[in-house]
């Protein structure tokens, strides 16, 4: 009996900690939610290329992938989760830049399109109430990361080629 209690003991407390996941419509985006007062976006690692949204072509575009971005960021909560026991909040988008720049206004980002649009209002929603959540629960301070990544196709791996040559997404 003692050993069922401290398991459920054990349940209460690491039940805040779990980060919950929210997806968005298609899953082009993700919001895990987590409960330290730091939140990471993650805007140009996507891979998903729907054809219902046509590449993006407006504005003089930047189509280029972060490399290794939404890697990074689950390396960067794994360890969070390790020397904590808690998770970061991370928001994700899913969709490849060719089809939505989140990090962009919603004109350019979205380029027009209906759903590429909806995802990007998704995106930067999630953030918003990350780091609403992450404040009310941590005295009206959270640290926030927006996390990018080099650009470069012909580099898959860092830093095999040194800094020098490398075209660094904005
Ligand atoms: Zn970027």
């Amino acid at each position: 009996m003692k050993q069922i209690s401290f398991i459920f003991l054990a349940f209460l407390f690491w039940v805040p900690c779990w980060a919950q996941i929210i997806y968005g419509a298609n899953n082009y985006t993700e919001y895990h939610k987590g409960s330290l007062p730091v939140v990471i976006s993650v805007p140009h690692g996507g891979y998903l290329t729907p054809t219902s949204i046509p590449d993006r072509t407006c504005n003089s575009a930047v189509t280029v992938t972060d490399a290794n971005t939404i890697e990074l960021a689950q390396q960067i909560d794994s360890a969070f989760w390790i020397a904590t026991g808690c998770h970061p909040s991370i928001i994700y988008c899913n969709l490849h830049r060719a089809k939505l720049d989140c990090n962009r206004n919603l004109s350019d980002g979205a380029c027009g399109n209906a759903i590429a649009e909806n995802a990007w209002h998704e995106f930067n929603d999630f953030i918003d109430s990350a780091q609403v959540a992450a404040k009310n629960a941590w005295g009206g301070k959270a640290f926030y990361i927006d996390l990018h990544g080099h650009g470069n196709p012909t580099s898959s791996s860092f830093p095999k080629r040194g800094c020098n040559g490398f075209a660094f997404a904005t």
